[in-house]
């Protein structure tokens, strides 16, 4: 099999084996459904409990905060339509310019809906505009959802502030952490947030379960009404065998998290260096002083971030340009635009997104291989060329 350099893990991780350990019983043996009466069931829900209390201690909630959800969209959504269920004579709502569809296209679906947004703006390095956010909360705003680190540039928002101003406004505050849960420290108890949106398949948990922390004493409109579960919260029987991977995901990212944090740093640092220094016209994007540990943005200017990773791929590098979900389409990221990055540069930016598993060979081979590439597309450019003859 060809040799696979997997440098995609804001899109999706691979599922730890420990994680396929413990879920595998459930898909044989244990079938019960945890809202039986009889023991066999009951003795599911134990497993639950277990997976609520490991997701509740990496983010130091309490397990009875924390609801199962099928995704971290469902997670956003949830938390969004709940806020403004719950205040509905607010009509104002805040997000970012630079959040991730799931929140970003719930938004423009609430504009069209009759609600007024503000979209707090970023700068050239990606970080939010506090006063602008501070400037624009009003009485009537239901929700503020800010994310907690970026998936496309990894810049970290300065979540403690931002959570502390709209809490003494008395405005619900939800933050989408899907891309920074395990991946760097997330303490519920430090920061005044309201509702937390975390997502497995980030965490080498399988995909199709997620969680929500509702902060005890939220107002709280579920999403999806039906039986019981969740303490109803969330209805819907339990995805038993992914709940209990995420448990145990999530109890492997808390052991492992400094450890995992500093070897995908290095490996990140050594990329950077390496392809900034080898190939011309190259910049990095997004605050370097607040990012996680795994991820860089980097544009090669004059070209199309998509043929590089065509090129990657037959490789077998795998990165991304932009979103998983915003590829198929060449627009160029609305990060990078909202950013202030010029066409030229956000065009050709591929994002690189490490885990423990990358190892110093996959970074030297693509180091290699890149200034290749590079030259090669530039060949092709009429803007490169333009810009070589001027
Ligand atoms: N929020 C962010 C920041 C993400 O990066 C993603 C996935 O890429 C999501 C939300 C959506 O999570 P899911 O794929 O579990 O729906």
């Amino acid at each position: 099999m060809k040799r696979i350099i997997y440098m995609d893990n804001n899109a999706t991780t691979r599922v730890a084996p420990e994680v396929v350990d413990v879920m595998l019983p459930f898909f044989g043996e244990v079938y019960g459904n945890p809202s039986s009466a009889h023991t066999f069931g009951g003795e599911v829900g134990k497993h639950i409990r277990r997976a609520r209390e490991h997701v509740a201690s990496l983010i130091h909630a309490s397990p009875d905060e924390i609801v199962f959800t099928s995704c971290g969209t469902e997670s956003d959504s949830t938390a969004i339509w709940s806020a403004i269920a719950s205040y509905p004579e607010k009509r104002h709502i805040v997000t970012s310019r630079v959040e991730h569809p799931a929140v970003k296209n719930l938004f423009e679906h609430l504009a069209k809906k009759g609600y007024q947004i503000t979209f707090v703006p970023v700068d050239r390095q990606g970080r939010l505009d506090l006063d602008y956010l501070h400037d624009h909360l009003r009485d009537d705003t239901a929700v503020v959802s800010i994310m907690w680190a970026n998936n496309e540039t990894g810049v970290v928002f300065p979540i403690e502030e931002i959570a502390a101003a709209v809490r003494r406004r008395g405005i619900v505050f939800h933050t989408d952490a899907v891309q920074a849960v395990g991946k760097i420290p997330v303490d519920v108890q430090q920061v005044p947030l309201d509702m937390l949106s975390l997502s497995g398949h980030k965490i080498h948990a399988p995909k199709g379960v997620a969680a929500l922390y509702i902060r005890k004493g939220t107002r709280f409109a579920p999403f999806l009404i039906g039986g019981h579960q969740e303490r109803n919260r969330r209805g819907g029987t339990e995805n038993v065998a992914a709940i209990v991977g995420l448990g145990e995901a999530a109890r492997l990212a808390a052991a492992k998290m400094k450890t995992a944090g500093e070897k995908s740093s290095r490996l990140r640092d050594r990329l950077e260096a390496g392809l900034v220094s080898r190939i011309p016209k190259t910049m990095v994007n997004g605050d370097p002083r607040h990012r996680l540990p795994n991820t860089t943005n980097i544009s090669f200017e004059y070209i199309e971030g998509e043929s590089i990773l065509l090129m990657m791929d037959e490789l077998g590098i795998c990165a991304s340009s932009g979103s998983a979900c915003t590829s198929g389409s060449l627009e160029p990221s609305h990060v990078l635009r909202a950013m202030g990055v010029p066409f030229t540069a956000a065009h050709g930016s591929i994002r690189f997104s490490l885990s423990e598993h990358n190892t110093e060979d996959d970074i030297d081979y693509t180091i290699e291989k890149l200034p290749d590439i590079v030259a090669r597309l530039r060949s092709l450019s009429p803007f490169w060329n333009a810009e070589q003859a001027a």
